[in-house]
């Protein structure tokens, strides 16, 4: 394009590329296995990839049931030892110690999380690694507090030792959730990162040892599905804690029955995001926007159902597709990214076959033009319109950068169809009105309900689902609970 006098017109803003050195990973050829205090290998060993390149990050040792065994036994003893017994105000300076490492640390911890898990580095450096320290923060707190966290039990006391399985969308972040309250309450752990990402946890290892924790107090466990079940179903593990699939959670829920083990489950989810016609709807839209397209949409409680009043439907979704437009798909490591990498072939497949199923019962398809990269596991933010409630598209958990469009005429509709799925961890709703957040909140059954906003955390708010989302919560004193023998 030229002006009048023949010079060139700039067109728009053109972004300069703003890549993170991945030097700052200090990534090495392999890593071990954390037991009772120390790191040792395996003979089985797993290759980690980066899923923007399919580059092979690293070796990592695979535990297999002799090494599940002996952390489950070096955690018994740290339990009985020394971590039972120490007294709260002091476990909680090596929280607080551990919390502090994970903030000094937190640039490599950023930048190793998204070569390993292909997020944007803006999402990992400046949500996943702040809150995973949060979360250390907060439980710190409440470890010589335990007294006044339950009302009406004065005197709880630990599980034991609690066996954690992660998924891979929130690496570093799941395993803190899964860590802080745990320690705080007086338990030891044994936790398995999921076989795609076990880089951060194992860092976060590091960072215990850094922070002198009694051996055996925390051990982690690279490993697959066979790893994850040795572990749940150990004798000498007290309580269980499980994030990932629903198919999964209900295998282990089965293999648990009647053992006496505690259990909590956090799975998947199908949220709906309830646009009101007088909702903000600039805001709103960037709140759709987050709720799905945050992480590749590999969040359980992703906004993935959008639920939009009749009368403002043309307005949002014109809006809608002129901002998605601007996002920028790419490179994760460079600051400017918006929408990084899948995270593996499998989740790709699965996307990429949920999708065309949208398609070939009749929903319409929708991306904005994007180029993605040649190599790596990419998917483009995509739209299905014209969607009814009995499509697969909206009623199966994605876990991808895809949104289904549903309408609405009244506010009791949209309960409905907000409602009409098996899971039920979390809700959106827009709107400018007070009351009509109350009403709605108090009809949808999700264990999260965000008003105005969507995808917020803190680790004092208590997050889990109902129906086949699961049971129990994480953060806040509720999270607690799940800990303490109470
Ligand atoms: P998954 O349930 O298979 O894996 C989650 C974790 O459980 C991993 O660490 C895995 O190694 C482990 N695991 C697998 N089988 C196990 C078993 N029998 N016993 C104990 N542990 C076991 O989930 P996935 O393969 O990572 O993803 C599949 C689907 O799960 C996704 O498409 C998505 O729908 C859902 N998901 C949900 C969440 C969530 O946060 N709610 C997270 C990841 C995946």
């Amino acid at each position: 394009m030229v002006d009048e006098d023949g010079g060139a017109l700039m067109t728009g803003w053109e972004y300069a590329p703003a890549p993170e050195s991945r030097e700052t990973a200090r990534l090495r050829e392999s890593y071990g296995m954390f037991i009772d205090g120390a790191f040792t290998g395996s003979e089985r060993t797993l290759k980690t990839v980066n899923p923007a390149t399919e580059e092979v990050l690293a070796e990592v040792a695979v535990a297999g049931p002799q090494d599940v065994d002996r952390a489950v036994r070096a955690a018994r003893r740290a339990y009985d030892e020394v971590w039972g017994p120490m007294p709260g105000r002091d476990r909680a300076k090596y929280l607080f110690r551990i919390a502090r490492l994970v903030q000094e640390r937190s640039r490599e911890l950023a930048v190793l999380e998204t070569l390993d898990n292909g997020k944007p580095i803006k999402e990992s450096r400046d949500v996943d690694v702040p809150l995973a320290a949060a979360h250390f923060f907060y439980h710190a707190g409440w470890a010589d507090k335990l007294a006044y966290a339950i009302p009406g039990r004065p005197d709880p006391r630990p599980l034991g030792v609690a066996g954690q399985v992660i998924p891979w969308n929130f690496p570093l972040l799941m395993a803190a959730w899964k860590l802080a309250p745990a320690l705080a309450a007086g338990n030891t752990a044994v936790l398995k990162p999921a076989e795609t990402t076990p880089l951060t946890a194992l860092v976060l290892a590091e960072i215990c040892q850094q922070a002198e924790l009694p051996p055996g107090v925390v051990n982690v466990l690279p490993g697959a599905g066979d790893t994850g079940a040795a572990l749940v179903r150990h004798d000498g593990v007290d309580k269980v804690a499980f994030t990932g699939s629903t198919e999964v959670g209900k295998q282990i829920q089965r293999a648990l029955a009647g053992t006496g083990k505690r259990l909590t489950l956090e799975l998947g989810g199908k949220a709906a995001n309830v646009i009101l016609a007088d909702a903000p709807l600039d805001q709103a839209v960037e709140g759709i926007v987050n709720g799905i397209f945050f992480n590749q949409g590999h969040v359980c409680c992703a906004g993935s159902r959008l639920l939009v009043q009749e009368s403002v439907y043309d307005e949002v979704l014109d809006k809608l597709r002129r901002r998605l437009s601007t996002l920028r798909l790419g490179d994760p490591l460079d600051k400017n990214t918006d929408i990084g990498a899948i995270n593996s072939a499998e989740q790709l497949a699965r996307v990429r076959e949920l999708s065309d199923l949208g398609e070939a019962e009749g929903a319409q398809r929708w991306s904005p033009p994007c180029e993605l990269p040649d190599r790596g596991f990419w998917f483009p933010p995509t739209v299905f319109t014209d969607v009814s409630q009995s499509h697969r598209i909206a009623r199966d958990e994605v876990f991808g950068p895809v949104l289904a469009v549903l309408t609405f005429r009244t506010p009791a509709e949209a309960v409905e169809k907000a409602n009409n799925t098996p899971y039920g961890l979390s809700a959106g709703v827009w709107t400018e009105k007070g009351s009509r957040i109350l009403w709605m909140a108090q009809r949808l059954r999700a264990g999260v309900v965000w008003a105005n906003t969507f995808n917020r955390f803190d680790p004092a708010s208590p997050f889990g689902g109902y129906k086949e989302s699961g049971f129990g919560r994480e953060g806040g004193r509720q999270g607690l609970e799940g800990y303490l023998d109470i």
